[in-house]
């Protein structure tokens, strides 16, 4: 195993097309051994997915069961508590995962009583020695720094699809927040973690396009996970169609050869998944799941079943800071001062039918 093998920046749409379109088995040799150069196949990273605050977002993500404006059963609850999020990082760690991710459903972080508890929720999960990953939307760059001064591993900002089908999906923010709030985490140590979700009804010259957008990224994030869309009722695509297996694959496959030294997440849409789709995953390059009953909001498999899926398979879960060192966590009081600022992330404002459509069905039902 070397990681001497080169990353290319200047990746084409048509050459990520032509890639995806190979013809499956030559598609999945060549994954899989660009994966063996610099991963050991026979690991997979385990990360747990914990919902800090969920529900009542004002953002209108066409896919998202936690916008407030869709009618969704997705019951909301308030900033869980530094101890309920240790009690559950104990818990995750002790069933094998090495990372927790905690989301919270809001446009931006605001500087305040809320952001100092999920800092302090950081340092604690640091001090179990689990990499901690945070998904709490748009971020400047003096956040970004507090985040990695409480020892943040990874910080998820998913740029979901290509720029031109974006607009298709979310009218409340633009591509150019996604690519500003990476770049605001590139100026920290913290890692990123980036990555889209297939079978919103995007072609596959979006497919494409996003890995453009993630592959062009100069260095690529250390984290790609692939969401599968799970199809929520209320929300507007809650008719999409399953996304096939073959897609997936492929789709899995093409981001291991674009961006070879990523850590390729499989992540929602998991429970549609054979035993042997995720298998042929593993084997095109994924080597992460989520764990745990639910990812966020929606269903994800028991955590037994995955582990009987691991020994099946032979596969071993990876440990900790594996592919980079543990951050230290600065005490608050000797950290950064909040700024304040009232950064101006934009708001394109423009209608999305289906969007529309939902919001005002959830008026129709509540009236
Ligand atoms: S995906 Fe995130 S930003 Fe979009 S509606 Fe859901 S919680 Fe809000």
């Amino acid at each position: 195993m070397s990681s001497n093998i080169p990353t290319k920046h200047d990746w084409t749409r048509e050459e990520i097309m032509e890639i995806y379109n190979t013809p499956l088995m030559d598609l999945l040799y060549r994954a899989a051994s660009v994966h063996r150069q610099v991963h050991d196949p026979n690991q997979v990273q385990v990360s747990t997915l914990l919902s800090i605050k969920t529900g009542g977002c004002p953002e209108d993500c066409g896919y998202c069961p936690q916008a407030a404006r869709y009618h969704t059963d997705v019951e909301g609850n308030d900033l869980m508590s530094v101890q309920q999020v240790k009690a559950q990082a104990l818990r995750a760690k002790s069933a094998g995962s090495s990372r927790v991710c905690m989301g919270a459903a809001w446009r931006n972080v605001r500087d305040g009583e809320e952001f100092d508890q999920v800092l302090e929720m950081v340092r604690t999960i640091n001090g179990l020695d689990m990499e901690v990953c945070c998904t709490l939307g748009m971020i400047t760059e003096n956040q970004a720094k507090r985040l990695a001064e409480a020892g943040l591993y990874a910080y998820n900002h998913n740029l979901d699809t290509s720029e031109e089908y974006y607009k298709e999906v979310i009218s409340t923010r633009g591509y150019e927040d996604r690519l500003q709030t990476i770049e605001n985490v590139r100026k920290t140590n913290v890692t990123v973690c980036s990555g889209g979700i297939i079978g919103m009804g995007e072609s596959l010259e979006d497919r494409a396009g996003m890995l453009v957008s993630l592959s062009t990224l100069n260095p690529q994030p250390e984290s790609v996970p692939i969401n599968s869309l799970v199809a929520v009722e209320g929300t507007p695509m809650e008719e999409q169609k399953p996304v096939d297996i073959w897609e997936m694959i492929r789709m899995v496959a093409t981001t291991r050869i674009v961006m070879p030294k990523t850590q390729v997440r499989l992540s929602a849409g998991r429970t549609e998944m054979s035993a042997e789709g995720q298998a042929m995953c593993f084997f095109a390059g994924a080597n992460s799941i989520f764990a745990g009953d639910k990812l966020l909001t929606t269903p994800n498999p028991d955590v037994n079943e995955d582990k009987a899926l691991f020994k099946a398979l032979g596969i071993d879960m990876q440990a900790p800071f594996e592919k980079h060192p543990q951050p230290e966590s600065k005490p608050a009081e000797e950290s950064t001062p909040a700024l304040g600022e009232k950064p101006k992330w934009s708001r394109p404002g423009h209608s999305i039918a289906r969007n529309e459509e939902a919001r005002i069905t959830k008026k129709t039902i509540e009236s």
